[in-house]
């Protein structure tokens, strides 16, 4: 008989420039590594109006299809839905397109979506298609969704007011009030979203999570030890390789300025600030006398405005301190709303990264070994700083007042600290000692590379069945 035809996978990222980012790059390594015995078809849900959106499309390789589902009527729902609620309900109404892709594609083998996609499995299911889940996050937090159920059944009050740290398997102890956004507030709609998707997580067919053995050690054991179902593969670190034209010109910049110098500030795609923070760390970068480059968006009072459109609306340099762009002119640029982060990051002249600790910026940090001060905002991030801090240890941490802003002179401290201080030199080592093993992991014989491996050999074996039982 002919060779079966080669695996045919559909990639469905949910909403969010933190889901697709590792998703592409995940499709990306998977044909990279199997040439042509794998075909994808990436489909996303979302808005075209989102330009850094446009760009990492289009710079996926052309054996790679991708395609748009049209946009779900969210016309109805409150303006104040949380994000988790948003994303679950795009995806959750984007079934009956999706199930037209997948009927319309001959031989479809697998089913990969992201933390918040299960809904997905519906279609899966119908079609007796195997399903997967690409985790964007740490072990710790793929840990807590293992166990967010239980802890459902077994804590009645809110999670932040339990006496006692929650204690993960393999993890460092954490306090009820550092556990993900979504989960702080049980009545809302939010959480049971989470809730509903982690137990999906039960019937998924393996879970690739996007992180290394060496930055999580103890979580990523417990998560694979043997008969552990479903079987979680750590593939990671997973970052944006390559990038695109640099429209901002903040890279030429870089290249004028001493080796490991600029401290780089970005908060993501979704992170924004009060205006009070935005002005504290204005003239705390100033007083601090590092250099300095900024991406910086518009004031709001909710910290993750951006997070559909990974830019602000305003002209975000209106905000800043009257005189500050002249004042630090030089030593400082400012770059609104985005800038190319991985290249920024990979540059020889970043010494140091202001980070709102989303996930993928945190793994771009530790290719790049590159030491972070954290600066959480929103979703997992309290928890991802925890594990930077005392899991990792390549972070420091600035201290908020008792507003929760952090003031100008402590903005100004902790840079100095991480650029020049000894705690910097402490975190930026140890930084680049995890940079080597990320590299090793993802090199022939390292453990990601192995894992990637058996996704692949797997995700064929599933086509073969497949096949075979469309024969009989
Ligand atoms: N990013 C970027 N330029 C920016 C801000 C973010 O390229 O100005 C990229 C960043 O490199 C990362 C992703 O967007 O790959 C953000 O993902 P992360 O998980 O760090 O945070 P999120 O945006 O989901 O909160």
């Amino acid at each position: 008989p002919p060779p079966p035809p080669p695996p045919h996978i559909v990639i469905i990222p949910t909403p969010g420039m933190g889901h697709l980012i590792p998703l592409a790059e995940f499709a990306r390594r998977l044909t990279h590594l199997h040439h042509d015995n794998i075909s994808i078809t990436f489909t996303t849900l979302s808005s075209s109006s989102n330009k850094a959106e446009q760009t990492i499309l289009s710079s996926l390789p052309p054996s790679i299809t991708s395609l748009t589902l049209p946009p779900p009527s969210l016309s109805d729902l409150p303006s104040d839905l949380k994000i988790e609620s948003l994303i679950s309900l795009s995806l959750s109404r984007s079934l009956p397109s999706l199930r037209n892709v997948i009927s319309s594609l001959p031989n479809v083998s697998a089913i990969v979506v992201d933390l918040f996609g299960t809904d997905a499995f519906d279609v899966a299911e119908e079609f007796n298609i195997p399903k997967y889940i690409f985790f964007p996050s740490t072990a710790m937090t793929l840990s807590l969704f293992k166990h967010l159920l239980d802890l459902d059944r077994s804590v009645s009050c809110e999670y932040r007011d339990l006496p006692d740290p929650v204690r993960l398997p393999g993890c460092v102890p954490l306090r009820g009030s550092d556990l993900l956004d979504p989960v702080q507030d049980r009545t809302n709609d939010a959480y049971k979203w989470v809730l509903h998707h982690t137990k999906r997580y039960a019937v998924a067919d393996g879970i690739f999570l996007n992180s290394f053995e060496d930055l999580e050690p103890g979580p990523i054991r417990a998560l694979t030890e043997p008969g552990s179902k479903p079987t979680v593969y750590p593939i990671g670190p997973l970052v944006r390789t390559g990038g695109s034209e640099d429209s901002t010109g903040c890279l030429e910049w870089l290249d004028r300025q001493p080796s490991g110098s600029v401290l780089f500030v970005c908060f993501g795609s979704g992170g924004t600030l009060s205006l009070d923070q935005l002005t504290e760390l204005a003239v705390g970068l100033e007083m601090s006398g590092q250099r300095f480059l900024w991406v910086v968006k518009s004031p709001s009072k909710v910290s993750n405005s951006s997070f559909f459109s990974a830019a602000t609306s305003d002209d975000p340099m209106g905000f800043l301190p009257e005189g500050f762009v002249e004042r630090t002119k030089g030593r400082g640029m400012m770059v609104p709303s985005w800038a190319p982060q991985s290249q920024v990051l990979a540059h020889t002249s970043t010494g140091g990264f202001v980070s709102h600790c989303g996930w993928n910026s945190t793994l771009e940090s530790v290719v790049y070994g590159v030491p972070l001060i954290v600066w959480p905002l929103y979703a997992e991030q309290k928890m991802n700083a925890v594990n930077l801090i005392e899991g990792a240890k390549i972070a420091i941490r600035p201290t908020a007042g008792e507003d929760g802003v952090v003031r100008r002179e402590e903005v100004s401290r902790i840079v100095k600290a991480l650029m020049e201080g000894e705690e910097g030199m402490g975190v930026r080592s140890r930084v680049k000692e995890l940079q080597e093993r990320a590299k090793k992991a993802l090199s022939e014989g390292g453990s990601s590379c192995k894992a990637l491996s058996e996704v692949a050999l797997k995700l064929r074996q599933n086509n073969n069945n497949h096949n075979n039982n469309s024969v009989a």
